[in-house]
């Protein structure tokens, strides 16, 4: 299993872009980077692409994405929730076509496809079985394992604040990718937004290190641009406290498990 990430921050700007990543250049993981990241030929690799929630910087890149694969209809996968929010600012037929349906001298089919996903009922997508998992997020937000032909397994927890331990039972991956948005500074922040910071994260960690016999790589993102220097100092002692290696990912990263 070979993970990009396009982009690895919550504000966008010349060097930082928003969430998404790629599996095996064939699946991609939220959708705020996905179109402006990838040529127009990676872009018609991409078979499915799932959603953790609706906010902007997570399904930005949708329209996008749609205008420029009119030939073939790609399948989203995503909670009702987050079709509704597509369905009614950005794929909504007003400022761009709706691309989940047929549109005269346009689109022969749709583009897009809208696959309603509940937690904890896994589904299988290209040959990866892929089981939402809810987390704590200001509206309806899933984190996603996705465990590939293989049996690799990675667990992305999109955005989330504290509480992962209730899901840790239901999980066992090789590599975890966790939302962290915050410096300890602005932890009251973090937790009115529904996010982490390297004190918060250190707890979940800690926790993980309770219930599972092995612990897996760790990956963060969705990192606070301005922030990033304070943050990466915080998480390094996170990771000497713990005695675990904890890496930060960056736009254009590649990660083989
Ligand atoms: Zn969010
Ligand atoms: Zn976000």
């Amino acid at each position: 299993m070979i993970i990009r990430f396009l982009g690895t921050h919550n504000a966008e700007s010349k060097d930082t872009k928003l969430a998404s990543f790629v599996i095996d250049n064939v699946l991609a993981v939220d959708a705020g980077s996905l179109a402006s990241e990838l040529t127009l030929s990676e872009q018609e690799k991409i078979k499915a692409i799932l959603l953790t929630h609706g906010h902007y910087d997570h399904i930005r890149g949708i329209p996008a994405f749609a205008f420029n694969n009119t030939d073939h209809t790609t399948k989203i996968y995503a909670t009702s929730q987050t079709f509704k929010i597509l369905s009614s600012h950005l794929v909504d037929g007003v400022i761009y076509p709706k691309f989940t349906k047929k549109i005269p001298f346009f689109l022969e089919k749709p583009s897009l496809k809208f696959i309603e996903i509940d937690p904890f009922e896994t589904v299988n997508i290209l040959g990866y079985k892929v089981l939402p998992l809810p987390v704590n997020h200001t509206i309806i937000s899933v984190g996603f394992e996705i465990t590939s032909k293989d049996g690799k397994k990675i667990f992305y927890t999109g955005d989330t604040g504290p509480g992962l331990s209730a899901l840790w039972k239901h999980i066992s991956p090789n590599l975890i990718i966790l939302d962290l948005t915050f410096p300890n500074r602005l932890e009251n922040r973090a937790i009115n937004s529904k996010h982490l910071c390297p004190r918060l994260l250190k707890r979940e960690l800690k926790e993980l290190q309770r219930v599972m016999e092995y612990f897996p790589k760790v990956v963060i993102t969705h990192l606070s641009p301005r922030d990033e220097e304070e943050i990466k100092k915080e998480v390094n002692e996170v990771s000497k406290e713990l005695k675990i290696p904890i890496d930060i990912a960056c736009e254009g990263d590649k990660i083989s498990i």
